[in-house]
């Protein structure tokens, strides 16, 4: 069986969408800037030169220009714009999804999930527009009113990671939209042809939106890690919000303090699930299923540890390593694939490589290796380890499918494993007893970002911030009041009075 090639159906609907040809050529070689792939095949799609350090300097200048324009329209009408993006990723779902699906790997649902996870946020955004809210605050001087306000802060970059080309940016760009400011963005070097094709869309709304919405509100910076620097050394960026490994945090966030700009960092995630006694073993298996082996294991919220209790150790490992050894891998594009590619070959040379200090420190493997495909993409089979303690390659994220699965006995050993790693991004219970999960949502809990019950760590929704805790990078995104670090705090002291009552009482009488 051969594998159907990936890039016809790439360059046509970037046609459908409107992306201009110059801004890539369509050949299968590239001289020097990237390579569009698809990990499907891995065959090249299209060759796009990267952006030059003058470009980078001029779109950034455009954009700080666009920003002296977009913060002076008002936010109801900035969210007019985010509503017509909502309009078009609409009527643009279908081609985008089997771009992400094309691009990213993903099975044809996660690809159509992750616009639709677009969409949900410009909705979210719209709303937002008219609640930037600030508050009143009780003043202690006579005639005098103080309030909290919120203003446009100025151009923000968006640097994103491959495993989510679409969505991460959404999160971003919707809320800088209605909070006032352009965006600049540099998607992940592994997939350009989704972000162009999102500017490509968005410029659809701009023009229906009119002449309110200035030059240089958003474009895209094409290229690696030397182009990322360029966004995040420029003093024209306030913000940057920054979606990937731990490693690129380490480099960026440094960089950020030292001019002190604002950084949301969206960095790794080692992330774990307890289940307890209690736990409802069917819908733990298949929670645990989807979280683990869902997006080839390549989510920032993927379950990577399962920390079992010894008691009902014996009734769910077994069965999980039977789901394990039968899910269907294959071409992210056949209907029943639950399993696609990895992103590259270097994904599975790391994956192999876990598995082998994984074996050093007396786990159990089931599953792991190259599983057998035409073509040049690159497949594995999900790995199930177990491991007799917490060691290893089980205490640092692995951006892989493999679940590392070890037991426990009290709860409070389990919660000490738990969050006894670096990453704190995201994690879950599957308990029905309610001392337990309450005891692990609480202060002395889950030391997470995100902390569910009886569902997986995987697949959040819009509403809820996003982010996590520790080498996660503390940032968040999407939902809830994310936007406040999209827009500048100002506290306003108003003395209608006529006289000039000093705070704290202090005395500074001078004659006059
Ligand atoms: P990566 O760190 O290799 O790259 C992410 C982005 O950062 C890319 O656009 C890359 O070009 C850029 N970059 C790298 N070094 C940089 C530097 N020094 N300066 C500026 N930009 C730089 O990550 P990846 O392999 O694309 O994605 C996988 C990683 O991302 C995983 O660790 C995953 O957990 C994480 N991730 C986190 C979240 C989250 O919300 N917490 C979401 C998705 C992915």
């Amino acid at each position: 069986m051969d594998l159907a090639p990936a890039r016809p159906d790439a360059l046509a609907i970037l046609e459908r969408l409107g992306v201009a040809h110059s801004a890539f050529a369509d050949g299968a070689t590239t001289g020097a800037g990237l390579s569009a792939r698809s990990p499907i095949t891995g065959e090249t799609i299209a060759a796009l030169a990267e952006t030059t350090p003058d470009e980078t300097r001029e779109i950034i200048g455009r954009a700080h220009e666009a920003f002296l324009r977009w913060r002076e329209v008002p936010a109801p009408r900035r969210g007019e714009l985010v509503r017509l993006l909502g309009e078009e990723l609409r009527a643009a779902k279908e081609d985008l999804g089997l771009l992400v699906t094309l691009e990213a790997g993903k099975i044809v649902s996660e690809g159509l999930g992750e616009v639709q996870e677009m969409i949900d946020i410009c909705d979210f955004a719209v709303g937002l527009s008219r609640q930037l809210y600030g508050l009143t605050i009780a003043t202690e001087r006579r005639h005098h009113r103080m309030a909290e306000t919120w203003h446009p802060l100025g151009v923000c970059g968006v640097i994103s990671a491959f495993n989510f080309p679409v969505a991460v940016w959404s999160w971003n760009a919707a809320l800088a939209f209605v909070c006032g400011d352009p965006v600049v963005w540099k998607p992940s070097e592994k997939t350009p042809l989704t972000a162009l094709a999102v500017d490509a869309i968005l410029k659809r709304a701009i023009a229906r939106f009119g002449e309110d919405a200035p030059e240089g509100l958003h474009s895209v910076l094409i290229g690696g890690r030397a182009v990322g620097e360029a966004l995040v050394d420029d003093p024209r960026v306030p913000i940057v919000s920054a979606t990937g490994s731990t490693r690129m945090g380490r480099e960026v966030g440094p960089r950020l303090a030292k001019r002190f700009a604002r950084a949301i960092l969206e960095l790794g995630g080692n992330n774990a699930a307890i289940v307890a006694p209690s736990a409802d073993l069917d819908l733990t298996l298949r929670a645990v299923a989807f979280s683990a082996m869902g997006t080839a294991g390549q989510r920032c919220t993927t379950l990577r540890r399962l920390i079992v209790h010894e008691s009902v150790y014996d009734a769910l490992v077994p069965k999980l390593a039977k789901v394990y050894a039968s899910v269907a891998i294959g071409d992210p594009r056949k209907d029943g694939t639950l399993v696609g590619p990895l992103v590259d070959a270097d994904a599975l040379a790391m994956m192999d490589r876990a598995l082998e200090e994984a074996k050093a420190a007396g786990g159990t493997v089931h599953g792991g290796g190259r599983a057998p495909m035409p073509g040049e993409g690159v497949y594995a089979r999900p790995a199930l380890v177990e491991m007799p303690s917490q060691a290893g390659p089980m205490l640092h994220e692995t951006f892989a499918p493999i679940l590392y699965v070890t037991r426990y006995r009290d709860l409070d050993e389990a919660i000490a494993l738990h969050n006894g790693v670096g990453a704190g991004l995201s994690s879950s219970i599957f308990t029905l007893d309610m001392r337990e999960a309450e005891r692990f949502l609480s202060d002395a809990g889950s030391d997470c970002g995100i902390a569910n019950v009886n569902i997986g760590p995987s697949g959040a929704e819009i509403g809820g911030a996003f982010g996590g805790e520790k080498e996660t990078g503390g940032g968040r995104e999407a939902g809830s009041d994310a936007w406040k670090a999209y827009m500048r705090r100002a506290t306003n002291t108003v003395n209608f009075g006529t006289t000039l009552p000093l705070a704290q009482g202090v005395k500074f009488d001078i004659d006059a």
